[in-house]
């Protein structure tokens, strides 16, 4: 073999570039690993500061494809110091023969790519050019410390420490006066360290952080017998976990728990020393900012009972931003350092550093001297060592230009243009957010298993197509807009470093969903890549995942449930499962009013809610009509959705119980909803509304009686109507529909069931009537502005989309709003799916406009 000319270039020998390089050798694939190190640990090579330990117990953190290491190794402690860490890797190198595959003290500085050769040309800080097929940067997402961005720092002629750079044989402190610039894990850790040795601590403060005590000791004695009776499943847990560590995921609110019951459970929490315990107890932490809140004030608390000054104490307190959008921080007697009588906290918003100079700092009013001085300012993280490379792809372009405006990648993997480039943890992959050891194990093996299959089917480049990546910086965006962490300066956000880009880096859908959507990619035939050869190309362009991600949560959980199709279900049956199930709901936003009476129907008496907003009327209103297929659901049925159309939109709801098939089959259901909404405008005043603004709306089937309703009303001589809202609507029973097809199964809504509805609805030859399929009526002008919702993923897309474009090519002001990743129920779950806040936003908005 040819040390020039390699299969695989592995950049960083950290824990994701020794265990490639294992798996590579295993494999049979040539291959040079090169680190600008002297050994091995990466993470645990460089950052020797005081204090530094991991801050995933080791049950968790640490590696599962060799088992043999279980036995061999032992971990002293929950949180293993950087030494122990660093002589696992070590040990680990060892026992693999992995020394051998490593070049140290070997930057990469450039890497360029030839269409001609099909290959990368790697250049070395030593001079050295190495072609290989496929080149990995396993650089780490936390190896390359923010460059200094404080006024003078070089101006400094003491010692300057730097926490992810720190000397190998140590620092003494003793009797030192001590600046700690930074308030992040790594001074957190630091701090207690350095102020038993130091006469005099100085810690400057931007930004206070959330910690929580380590309670180090042994590893946590549960995790330990799980992983002793079933190693397997333990692993298998952590893999598809939200996190990486197994961890039961949570199922109540915080804010559906008394505030006594809520501080006891965190306080349990608080007494695991467990970092991901507090925010694991409770499911909307990182959803709900109230929620959210819960935890923020309960860790203040802690705060304020630990630290004496209680200056001190509110300085120390975060506040501003939400628990965990800024990496949490794990301590030993961080807090209660601050009681030391020689430490000083320096909030530098208001004593802000004006500059280092040659013998300390100038700080707020004051100049002080310093003997040393240690920033513990960071890193420059998930992009900074990957662009740091002069990275040249096709056509010239470097990964550095094309991220400028943020990164852009295919599963946080792979990049266009890029061809063969791979990334371990990068961007757009869960890596930060994770247990970082289960991360870095599932990218190694995706990169292992599509080198395998490539050579086996002949292929020598991969790379993703521009839809697929397109594709998944969308579906990042869909999961981090349900989260809290867009809002805060996080280095997560690249807010920590000037002029970086602001999105938020890691993805945060979760590990175990993350996983499941790569082998997805894998067993759908490399789908959203294209893979060429001398022999063959491929491309299976596509997008992986466009369904919200909340919303594909509901569905796996309802999938585990093991539910009964409704369509099993008599009628009667199937109205009770209905009640059932929204029983369980959230109830909504409270409103000023709510009344229930009858109003006169087709063929006798009907139930009505009315819904009054806080707000002083005569309001508009809203004639609304519930789904349920025209065979369930009743005037309360919708009782969350009308409560939030109502706060929101500022208008009186009327929701009203038309009569049900199979009992009044069709037209009962239409010609209920056309008297239904005549009584509301003939009694618009006495009911305190303002006569002249009356819309319809409806969702499902209420959709389609809200648009039958509003075609009698121009037909029948009124009521004249200011606009029709109509979500997710049935308009047509009379054909199939592609997306009858598309969306069959799988989305609660399935098209044996909407089968099921018109079977108990109308017969066949009814359902081209126009009462029943409004898209068929002959003319649709004249109706009022309509705003219809369609949901992508739901049977009945079609038809909403067939019904929005008739409208409008019939002169018909139409909002058409096609709600990406949706199903048809998901965009009614209030305070379920925080995915489904803008489109009822946007619903609000348009019965607003309607009415003016
Ligand atoms: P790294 O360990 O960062 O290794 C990357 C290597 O690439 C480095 O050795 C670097 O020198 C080398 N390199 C980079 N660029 C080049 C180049 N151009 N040429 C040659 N070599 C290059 N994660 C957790 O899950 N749990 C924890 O408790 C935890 N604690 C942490 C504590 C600290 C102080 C820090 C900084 C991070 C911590 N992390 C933790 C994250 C940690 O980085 C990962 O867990 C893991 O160690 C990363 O391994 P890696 O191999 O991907 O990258
Ligand atoms: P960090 O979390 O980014 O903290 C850097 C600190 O320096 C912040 O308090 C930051 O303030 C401050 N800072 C940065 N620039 C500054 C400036 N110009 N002036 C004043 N203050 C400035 O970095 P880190 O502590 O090294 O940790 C990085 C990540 O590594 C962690 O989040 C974690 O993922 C990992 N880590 C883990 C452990 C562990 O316990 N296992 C330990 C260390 C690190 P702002 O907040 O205002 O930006």
């Amino acid at each position: 073999m040819s040390r020039s000319d390699v299969d695989v270039v592995v950049v960083g020998a950290g824990f994701a570039g020794l265990y490639l390089l294992h798996e590579l050798r295993e494999n049979g694939f040539s291959s040079r690993v090169l680190e600008t190190g002297d050994d091995v640990g990466g993470t645990w090579y460089w950052n020797r500061y005081p204090g530094a330990r991991c801050d995933i117990s080791t049950t968790d953190y640490q590696f599962t494809w060799d088992p043999e290491l279980h036995d061999e190794w032992s971990w002293s402690e929950k949180h293993a110091t950087q030494p122990e860490i660093l002589r696992y890797a070590q040990h680990v190198a060892r026992k693999h023969d992995l020394y051998s595959g490593i070049d140290f003290e070997t930057r990469v500085v450039g890497a360029v790519w030839s269409d001609e050769s099909r290959k990368w040309t790697i250049t070395t800080s030593k001079g050295e050019n190495i072609t290989c097929r496929h080149y990995v940067m396993a650089t780490g997402c936390l190896s390359m410390p923010k460059e200094p961005d404080i006024p003078g720092t070089d101006r400094y002629k003491g010692p300057v420490y730097v926490t992810g750079r720190w000397p190998h044989d140590g620092v003494d402190f003793t009797g030192q006066r001590v600046a700690v610039i930074g308030t992040g894990s790594s001074a957190i850790q630091s701090i207690p360290l350095i102020a038993e040795q130091a006469a005099e601590l100085v810690v400057f403060q931007r930004t206070p952080n959330f910690s929580v005590p380590a309670h180090n000791g042994p590893q946590p004695a549960d995790r330990v017998a799980r992983l002793r009776e079933d190693r397997g499943a333990y692993e298998a847990e952590a893999r598809l976990s939200t996190s990486g560590v197994p961890i039961q995921p949570s199922t109540t609110s915080a804010l559906a728990v008394a505030p006594d019951t809520a501080r006891e459970m965190l306080e349990t929490a608080w007494q695991r020393g467990e970092l991901l315990a507090l925010g694991a107890t409770f499911m909307d932490v990182g959803i709900s900012r109230p929620a959210n809140e819960v935890v923020s004030d309960f860790i203040r608390s802690k705060i304020a009972s630990i630290v004496k000054d209680p200056k001190t104490a509110e300085l120390l307190s975060p506040r501003g931003y939400p628990f965990g959008t800024k990496r949490p921080c794990m301590d030993t007697n961080y807090y209660q350092t601050f009681n030391l009588p020689h430490v000083r906290l320096v909030d530098l918003n208001t004593d802000p550093i004006r500059s280092i100079t040659e013998t300390g700092i100038d700080f707020g009013s004051e100049s002080r001297e310093f003997d040393a001085i240690v920033y513990a300012t960071g890193f420059d993280a998930m992009t900074g060592a990957i662009v740091a490379v002069d990275i040249e792809g096709r056509d010239g372009m470097t990964l550095k230009k094309k991220w400028a405006n943020g990164p852009l990648t295919y599963l946080g993997l792979t990049s266009v243009g890029f061809p063969n480039l791979f990334m371990i943890t990068g961007p757009g992959s869960p890596s930060v957010l994770s247990n970082m050891m289960v991360s870095i194990e599932q990218h190694v093996e995706w990169i292992r298993d599509t080198l395998v299959s490539m050579r086996e089917e002949g292929f020598e480049t991969i790379e993703p197509t521009p839809r697929a990546e397109e594709g998944w910086r969308a579906h990042c965006e869909d999961c981090a807009s349900i989260t809290l962490f867009q809002d805060t300066n996080s280095w997560y956000m690249g807010a920590n470093v000037p002029g970086k880009p602001r999105v938020l880096f890691p993805y945060i859908g979760g590990v175990g969903r993350y996983r499941k959507i790569c082998d997805e990619v894998t067993a759908r035939g490399f789908l959203g890549f294209e893979l060429t050869g001398s022999v063959a190309t491929r491309c299976n362009d596509g997008v992986v995942r466009e369904i919200q991600p909340d919303v594909e949560s509901v569905l796996e959980m309802m999938a585990t449930l093991g539910l009964p199709p409704i369509e099993a279900m008599s009628p009667v049956e199937a109205r009770a499962f209905s009640e059932a199930s929204s029983a369980v709901r959230p109830p909504g936003p409270a409103v000023g009013e709510m009344i229930d009476g009858s109003l006169p129907g087709e063929a006798g008496p009907l139930e009505y809610r009315l819904y009054r907003p806080a707000s002083g009327g005569p309001h508009p209103v809203v004639v609304y009509f519930h789904g349920g297929g025209w065979v369930f659901g009743s005037h309360v049925s919708d009782d969350p959705l009308c409560r939030d159309l109502c706060v929101q939109a500022d208008v009186a709801i009327v929701s009203v119980n038309y009569r049900h098939a199979p009992e009044d089959r069709f037209p009962a259901a239409a010609l209920d909803g056309y008297a239904a909404l005549r009584w509301v405008a003939a009694n618009a005043a006495s009911l305190g509304f303002d006569p002249a603004r009356i819309a319809v709306a409806g969702w499902s089937a209420g959709g389609n009686v809200a648009a039958v309703a509003a075609q009698m009303a121009r037909d029948n001589g009124g009521p004249e109507l200011r606009g029709q809202l109509l979500l997710t609507p049935v308009t047509d029973g009379s054909r199939q529909h592609q997306s009858h097809t598309d969306n069959a199964d799988g989305y609660i809504l399935t098209k044996s069931l909407m089968e099921w509805f018109w079977n108990h609805y109308a017969d066949p030859a009814d359902r081209s009537n126009p009462l029943a399929s409004p898209l068929l009526a002959p003319d649709l002008s004249g109706l009022p502005p309509a705003m219809v919702v369609t949901a992508q993923y739901d049977p009945l897309r079609d038809e909403g989309d067939a019904y929005a474009e008739a409208l409008s090519a019939a002169g018909v002001h139409v909002e058409h709003l096609r709600a990406k990743g949706h199903t048809h129920t998901s965009i009614t779950m209030v305070d379920m799916l925080p995915s489904s806040v803008p489109p009822r936003r946007a619903m609000a908005s348009a019965l607003r406009r309607f009415f003016g």
